[in-house]
This record gives structure tokens, sequence and C-alpha cells, in this order.
């Protein structure tokens, strides 16, 4: 039901954490995989361990928060591929910490463009190739719980809620194309990313977590799986929570 065979997909930041556990489960399902990431050495061992699953997979220097290098990754994916079925702009980080009044105006630029222009500067280079070729495609950013609950310090979570905003306009503007757009908000997963985060945030998360049990890079897989395939076709413009009930038990 779910086999993307002859499907290509991208994964920005696909070389670690969550993007590397969403390429996993594209690949396990028959796609070819184009990785974007700024060290290459990474990028190479992902494209090795994404092989070995049996999937073509090519990787391409890129760094997201810089839109030149954002068109230039994508001329070369589509040279190499020559179409793309789902983009999933995946890649960011937490950004410059500290309170609003601490943080110059470069600093807060950098959160942005790192969460949030990254995603419009891939999604708006991806919307075009797949409005031109006229097959649809599916655009799904990995937005984070932080864009609807409050995080102190940094611009983390006020980039990842206009993630939110972002994947409405284009559900509305892209429908017609028959290109879905969502944002997948995942709660805490152990990552290079999230290590660095304060450890009494862990604790919470734990408590908090319903099931008892924090995220995996596997529990990335199929939900990737299911937002690249045809059958969310009637999913469109959503932030879809997958916090193991975090955001609805706040105790
Ligand atoms: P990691 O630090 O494990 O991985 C980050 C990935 O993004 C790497 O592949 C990195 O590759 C890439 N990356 C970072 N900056 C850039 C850049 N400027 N240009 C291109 N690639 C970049 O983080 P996570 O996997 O934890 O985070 C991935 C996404 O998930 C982020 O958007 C994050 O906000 C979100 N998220 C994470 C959660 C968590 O608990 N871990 C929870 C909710 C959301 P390289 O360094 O080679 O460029």
């Amino acid at each position: 039901m779910f086999d993307l065979d002859g499907h290509v997909a991208l994964v920005t930041g696909g070389n670690a954490g969550l993007g590397l556990g969403m390429a996993t489960g594209l690949a396990k399902a028959g796609a070819k995989l184009a990785i974007w990431g700024r060290n290459l050495e990474r990028n190479k061992a992902a494209c090795a361990r994404l092989s070995d699953i049996g999937a073509e997979a090519v990787s391409f220097a890129c760094d997201v928060t810089l839109p030149e290098q954002v068109d230039a990754a994508m001329a070369q994916t589509l040279e190499h591929f020559g179409r793309l079925d789902s983009c999933f702009a995946n890649a960011g980080g937490s950004g410059i910490r500290g309170s609003l009044s601490s943080l110059s105006t470069a600093d807060w630029q950098k959160t942005m463009d790192l969460n949030f222009h990254s995603v419009v500067s891939t999604f708006r280079v991806a919307a075009r190739h797949m409005a031109e070729r006229g097959e649809g495609g599916r655009l799904i950013a990995t937005s984070s719980i932080a864009g609807i609950i409050g995080l102190p310090g940094g611009g983390y979570s006020p980039s990842k809620a206009a993630v939110s905003g972002l994947v409405r306009q284009l559900a509305i503007e892209l429908g017609g194309a028959g290109i879905t757009v969502n944002a997948i908000l995942p709660g805490y997963i152990e990552t290079e990313m999230s290590l660095d985060t304060p450890p009494v945030f862990r604790q919470s998360c734990e408590r908090r977590t319903v099931s008892g049990k924090i995220g995996t890079l596997e529990d990335m897989e199929g939900i990737a799986v299911f937002l690249a395939s045809q059958h969310s076709r009637l999913l469109t413009g959503e932030s879809i929570v997958m916090d193991g009930g975090f955001t609805i038990f706040p105790m």
C-alpha cells in the first residue's frame, strides 16, 4: 500500500537526526533519496546507510540558510533524478539562545533563517518544479511542538510557529496543482540538537509523554512514508503533532 517505488524524495538535513530517520523510512519504502547537508562526511555516511537498505541515494552540499545554495542544490537534484515527488524541509536547529532584549537583530535573523526562511526557499524552488511538471507533489516541513507551546529564550518557538502559517498559505496556493503541504510537529526526540537542551526540559518531556516513552528516530519513518505517498492526498495545510501526548497533558 505504501510502495514508493520510482518516487524521488529530498530530505534537507537528511544526514543525521530526524531527517535521517525519515530518509530511512522512505528508503525502506523504495524511494530514491537526495540528501542535503553542510557536512560532507555525514552526507556520505548517510548515503552509504541508505544504499545499504537498497535505495539509490545521493547527497549535495547545501546550507539551507542561503537561498542561492538552495537553488543550486535543487538544480543538482533535478539534474540527477530528473524529477522530485516529495520535499522534506527538515534542516533546522535551536538557533541563538537568549532573551529577546539580549538578542541582536542579526541573532534573531539567524534563527529565523535556519528554521523558517530555509523552508520558504526550499519549498519555493520545489513547488516551481512540481507545478511545472504537472504531476502534483508533497511538501513536508519539520516544525516542532515548540511552535504551539512557548519556550523561553531565542527565536525557536516563533520560527516554528511561522512554519505552520506557511503550510496553510501554500496548501491553498498549490492545492490546484495537486501539491499538498504539511508540517510535522514532533515532541522531544533524542538527537544532537535535543541533547543541547536543558535537562529540565527533557525531564518534563519524559513526564508528560503519556506513553512513557520518548520518541525515537524510527518514529519518523512511517509518517514520512505516509506523507510522501498518494494516501495522504486529502491531508493538506495541517500541522501534525506527534509528541506522545506531551501537549495534551499539562502536568
Ligand atoms: P540534528 O542536529 O540531529 O540534525 C540537524 C540536521 O540539519 C543535520 O542533518 C544538519 O546537517 C542539518 N542542518 C543544520 N543546519 C543546516 C543548514 N544551515 N543547512 C543545511 N543543513 C543543516 O537535529 P534534529 O534532527 O533534532 O532536528 C531536525 C529538525 O527537527 C529541526 O528542524 C528541528 O528543529 C526539528 N525538531 C527536532 C526535535 C528533537 O527533539 N530533536 C523536536 C522537534 C523538532 P549539517 O550539519 O551537515 O548541515
